[in-house]
């Protein structure tokens, strides 16, 4: 079986003397894992196309029970990321994400559209950072069916006063109905979670917010990933700890 199809290399490991073992968020398939053979000795088009956070054009063809890249031609390598580190581990972080929430076997291009334009925002500085990191949290959980609720408190309805966001529950609350979860969320951050999660794609990220906002919606997203998904996350931990002096 043979297919091409553009895609995001988002895990690689090393395997054996010269082969690597890429995983591929592919528009059209979801992840594929495959081999790339001879990548660590050919410093050819192929390993430039297939290092973690390449962009590329890649034809897959499965062998006995694994898939291998036989051809590559790269799109774009975000190289502006490779020389920050912590906009590196955050790349890596959403890298990690979608391995967890992104489907096998299945069309994944809302997935692979959210990871380029927050990759290539990310390079290029033209959003706050944390602004990105809410997007791509919340954008990728509500693809992947976990979508908050943000229509008013869960338990009355009632929208105004002050809310508190649970992030177990993923739903809105008042004051009343607080429960010992509920994250303080302004009027302007539960605007902004329900922008990303209710706009088209192009739309998501077209929102302001003051830079307390922005690290409040961030705070909140990143429990609602952690909640959620019921799991850490290695480069999230890694980019708290690079970025903490910078966050408090
Ligand atoms: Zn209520």
């Amino acid at each position: 079986m043979k297919f091409s199809t553009n895609g995001l290399i988002i895990r690689e490991h090393h395997v054996g003397e010269s082969d690597r073992l890429v995983t591929v968020l592919t528009r059209d398939r979801g992840l594929v894992r495959a081999f790339v053979s001879g990548a660590r000795n050919i410093k050819g088009k192929k390993q430039a196309a297939t290092q973690l956070l390449s962009y590329g054009n890649f034809y897959f063809v499965k062998g006995k029970d694994a898939y291998r890249i036989t051809e590559a031609e790269c799109l774009d390598v975000f190289f502006g990321l490779r020389d920050d580190l912590a906009k590196l581990t955050l790349a890596q972080y959403f890298c990690e994400l979608c391995g967890v929430v992104v489907p096998e076997q299945d069309d994944a291009g809302a997935y692979l559209r959210v990871m380029l334009n927050c990759l290539k925002f990310l390079e290029t500085d033209r959003l706050p950072i944390h602004q990105l990191k809410a997007v791509a949290e919340f954008a990728l959980l509500t693809l992947s069916g976990y979508m908050p609720d943000t229509d008013g408190c869960h338990a009355c309805g009632c929208e105004d006063g002050n809310f508190y966001f649970d992030p177990i529950d993923g739903v809105l609350q008042c004051e009343t109905h607080r429960s010992p979860h509920g994250i303080p969320v302004s009027i302007g951050v539960v605007r902004a979670m329900h922008h990303i999660t209710h706009s088209t794609i192009d739309k998501i990220f077209s929102f302001t917010l003051n830079n307390d906002g922005l690290k409040r919606l961030s705070a909140v997203s990143e429990a609602f990933v952690l909640a959620q998904l019921e799991r850490n996350f290695t480069t999230l931990d890694f980019y708290r700890g690079l970025t903490e002096d910078i966050r408090n």
